[in-house]
């Protein structure tokens, strides 16, 4: 068991953490093929790893429908993320500015402003999905990427394909599409902007293992783009030499078990819906997620209500925007949505 201090609750120190629902990461992996492909990688792990980077990639352009050329491997795709926005600020120069939706996932663009680029943020709209429009008219002359999440974090919502793809082949700057999430939608191939790179677009798409697979700690990361971009990326990161030998080797496994992929679904699934209607029962709201969190709003204060369940070992996150607290619920295994739902039980 995880203890507080470890999932960063430090003033919680020494707690032992009952439900870890805070963190989106899979409470079933890595898959049972991974862990033994990792396990055989360790007597070999002294090597480094340039076979396995350019199987690995091999597999990945396979699967996508594209040349090996078009993959950038990481240490998770933070790693890709963090680089990406350091190449577009540098690229950008003194003035430059990233637009996107408000609230999203921030890493890319915190190390981007921390650089001194700015973000031109649009904020969601009633339904929780990007405003085009708002987005296309803050973009000026100084804008040097477009930056978008689908499924979002930290709401969880799918954008309808067709109109985030017509969006995307108008607008004439780069764009990076954070697809974290994009193995728990119904059609992940669907729902993926990967036939924009297919095409030739200049777009790039991040992907994680993070998530379906299980690999959090395991860091393996990917990005999906054109080739003489992505070298531009790589002058910023190590592209696959800081992923190590262990993790490179389950990655592969991991790859092909297709089979774990549709189990932790359907676990993230019959969580998700224990947990839709245990906040139905109790007359709360929550917006309906294709990943493997979910956003609902609180009837009270957020940083208030995340505390007083972390004091009840349930760790969970909060957000405050369109005027609202916000509790945002990793889907743990049912006995920990259980624990969830006793804790907020006694609250609610
Ligand atoms: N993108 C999104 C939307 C995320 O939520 C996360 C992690 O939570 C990441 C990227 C980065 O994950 P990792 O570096 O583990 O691949």
């Amino acid at each position: 068991t995880a203890e507080a201090a470890e999932i960063g609750l430090p003033h919680l120190a020494g707690l032992p953490v009952r439900a870890r629902l805070n963190l989106n990461e899979n409470p079933y992996g890595p898959s049972p093929k991974a862990q033994k492909a990792i396990a055989e990688a360790i007597s070999t792990g002294w090597m480094y790893q340039r076979d396995s980077i350019s199987t690995f990639k091999k597999m990945i352009a396979r699967e996508n429908g594209v040349t090996e050329a078009n993959v950038l491997l990481g240490a998770g795709s933070g790693e890709l993320l963090m680089a990406a926005g350091i190449y577009y600020t540098m690229k950008g120069g003194l003035g430059t500015n990233i637009v996107g939706g408000d609230p999203t996932y921030m890493q890319l663009l915190r190390t981007a402003t921390a650089l001194g680029a700015d973000f031109r943020k649009t904020p969601l709209t009633t339904d929780f999905t990007y405003d085009y429009k708002g987005m296309a008219a803050s973009v000026n002359d100084k804008t040097s990427l477009i930056y978008l999440c689908n499924p979002n974090n930290p709401t969880g919502i799918l954008e309808n394909a067709a109109t985030m793809r017509a969006f995307c082949e108008d607008m004439k700057k780069p764009l990076f599409i954070d697809e974290a999430y994009m193995d728990y939608a119904a059609d992940p191939k669907g729902s993926s902007m990967t036939d924009l790179v297919q095409k030739g677009h200049n777009v790039l798409i991040a992907r994680t293992f993070s998530k379906v697979h299980g690999f959090a700690g395991l860091r393996i990361g990917y990005l999906l783009g054109q080739p003489e971009v992505l070298r531009e990326i790589n002058k910023y990161c190590t592209g696959g030499g800081s992923i190590s030998a262990t993790s490179m080797r389950g990655a592969i496994a991991s790859y092909m078990d297709e089979d774990f992929v549709a189990y932790s679904v359907a676990k993230c699934k019959e969580s998700k819906e224990y947990l839709y209607k245990l906040l139905k029962d109790k007359g709360y709201d929550y917006l309906p997620s294709s990943s493997n969190f979910v956003l609902f709003p609180l009837k009270t204060d957020g940083k208030q209500f995340v505390e007083k369940m972390a004091q009840m070992g349930v760790a969970v996150r909060n957000w405050e925007f369109a005027g609202q607290h916000w509790c945002r619920v990793s889907m743990g295994t049912l006995d920990e949505m259980k624990v969830f739902g006793e804790a907020f039980t006694s609250l609610a």
